[in-house]
C-alpha cells in the first residue's frame, strides 16, 4: 500500500486539531470537518490525505461509493461518495466528502493522542446508547 516516504505529516502542537489513522498517519483536518455524526458513528470531512481508494465502485441511488484504506498499513478508514451536483457550479465534479469510521480513528487535540472514538462521546451516552 501507498509509500510511507510520501506521506504527509501534521505537526503535533497545541494549534492543531486532527485526526489520524491507529498506525499513527495523518488522515484530515479538524477544520475540514462537515460533521461529526455520532449516531451513525461517522466524521464527515471535505478533504482526507494519505489515503488511497478500492477501485471497485458501488453505485448507491446516484452517489458513487468507495472504499478509503490508509495509505500506509491499508485499514480501511471508511467511505469516498461522491454525488452529481444539482445546482450549477463552475465544474461539473461532483460533490466528494469522505465518511471515516468513528472507531476507526484517533484524534490530535492540540494536547495528546485520543483513543476517543473507541469510548461512547457524552452525547450517546445522553441518548442512554452506553444501557443498549
Ligand atoms: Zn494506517
Amino acid at each position: 500500500m501507498g509509500s510511507p516516504s510520501n506521506l504527509i505529516e501534521y505537526a503535533q502542537d497545541k494549534n492543531s486539531h486532527f485526526y489520524l489513522c491507529q498506525c499513527k498517519t495523518s488522515i484530515g483536518l479538524y477544520e475540514d470537518g462537515v460533521i461529526t455524526d455520532t449516531i451513525h458513528l461517522v466524521i464527515v470531512l471535505e478533504n482526507v490525505i494519505n489515503v488511497k481508494f478500492s477501485d471497485s465502485h458501488l453505485r448507491i441511488t446516484e452517489c458513487e461509493i468507495q472504499n478509503i484504506h490508509c495509505a500506509k498499513c491499508g485499514v480501511r478508514l471508511g467511505y469516498k461518495v461522491a454525488t452529481p451536483r444539482k445546482i450549477p457550479h463552475p465544474n461539473d465534479d461532483p460533490l466528494v466528502v469522505f465518511w471515516l469510521d468513528w472507531t476507526k480513528v484517533l484524534e490530535w487535540n492540540g494536547n495528546e493522542i485520543l483513543g476517543a472514538h473507541s469510548e461512547m462521546s457524552p452525547r450517546m451516552k445522553r441518548f442512554g446508547m452506553d444501557k443498549l
